[in-house]
């Protein structure tokens, strides 16, 4: 079962599913859309029924949860704080009632967290062990969302905390907004540049969920980021070379913050953070590295 299965990672999520030759039940707020996505390769259940612990169309074994409003899509106002803020909560709360509700409990949960849950910090390097050392929105969004799952887990469910870095994928994300400035040759370091991207290439994402849905001692947070993260400024010459751009000295933070308000931040500041867990646990990267990551992003047909 995937829940916010239309979104950027979800609907790679569902297609790999698919290809494995899993049986995939979705659960999304807008049926029609979901099935025009997918069409009649899976089964389509409303969100509603699965915020009121309905009985799964199939018997449920796998869980990927990723569903919450949107980050990116406008400024963060005191209300959409909140939206951003409960629809995480609710949907793993319900998770919870509607995984006591099914006769076959599930082996495991996939739940979407995201490595902001560490704070911002420009020095430090933060792996599965460290402790958040953030009270930002987002570190307070991401372990409340985190805590939630522990009444899913008291069902003897596996639970993996998928705390993904930021996810760099061809169809959506941070990576088109990342392309934009450049693409009007008008792209550069952003505020001082010392921050840094925990980035993640979408076929590692795929990777690090098929995974670890399959490897039984794998539990807890999982930071799914790359073996390599960059500065913002490191992250913008590599970008500028792949599009053949030049990366110019810098975009003030203060225009940013004028434009985004407090979602600023996501780009401004940022943290280290390094899959200790994936590498322990022999999962192999396909993309380690950005260069090859924007290289395979970018120039898709080539080699
Ligand atoms: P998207 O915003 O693309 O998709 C999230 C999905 O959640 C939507 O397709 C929607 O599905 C559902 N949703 C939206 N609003 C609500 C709501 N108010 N209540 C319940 N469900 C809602 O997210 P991504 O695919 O990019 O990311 C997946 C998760 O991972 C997100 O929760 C995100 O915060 C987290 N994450 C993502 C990162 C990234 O770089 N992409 C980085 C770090 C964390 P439907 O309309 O079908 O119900």
């Amino acid at each position: 079962m995937v829940i916010g299965a239309t979104g950027f990672v979800g609907r790679h999520v569902v297609r790999e599913l698919l290809l494995r030759g899993h049986e995939v039940v979705v659960v999304s707020r807008n049926r029609e859309q979901a099935s025009s996505v997918f069409g009649k390769h899976v089964y389509v259940m409303a969100y509603d029924a699965f915020v009121t612990a309905q009985v799964a169309p199939k018997d449920i074994t796998v869980i990927v949860n990723l569903a919450g409003e949107s980050l990116n899509a406008s400024r963060w106002t005191r209300k959409r704080k909140i939206r951003i803020m409960q629809s995480r909560l609710a949907t793993t709360e319900a998770l919870s009632h509607f995984i006591a509700a099914q006769k076959t409990k599930p082996r495991v949960l996939i739940q979407a967290s995201a490595v902001g849950y560490y704070g911002v910090s420009t020095t430090a390097t933060f792996t599965e062990d460290s402790a958040s050392v953030g009270n930002d929105f987002l570190a307070s969004v991401a372990k409340a969302w985190e805590e939630r799952t522990q009444a899913v887990q008291s069902q003897g469910v596996r639970v993996v905390l998928a705390r993904f870095g930021v996810v760099l994928g061809a169809d959506g994300g941070a990576l088109e907004k990342m392309m934009l400035p450049y693409r009007l040759h008008v792209g550069g370091k952003i505020g001082s540049g010392t921050q840094f991207v925990s980035w993640i290439h979408m076929d590692d994402v795929i990777g690090m969920i098929m995974w670890s849905m399959s490897v039984e001692d794998v539990f807890g947070p999982v930071n799914m980021t790359a073996l390599e993260p960059v500065t913002m400024d490191r992250f913008g010459q590599v970008l500028a070379h792949e599009m053949k751009r030049k990366h110019w000295a810098s975009v003030p933070s203060i225009v940013l913050r004028l434009f985004m308000g407090e979602m600023a931040d996501m780009v401004l500041l940022g943290q280290r953070v390094l899959p200790d867990k994936a590498i322990k646990h022999g999962y192999t990267f396909l993309f380690p590295d950005l260069q090859s990551a924007l290289s395979q992003l970018i120039h898709p047909n080539s080699k």
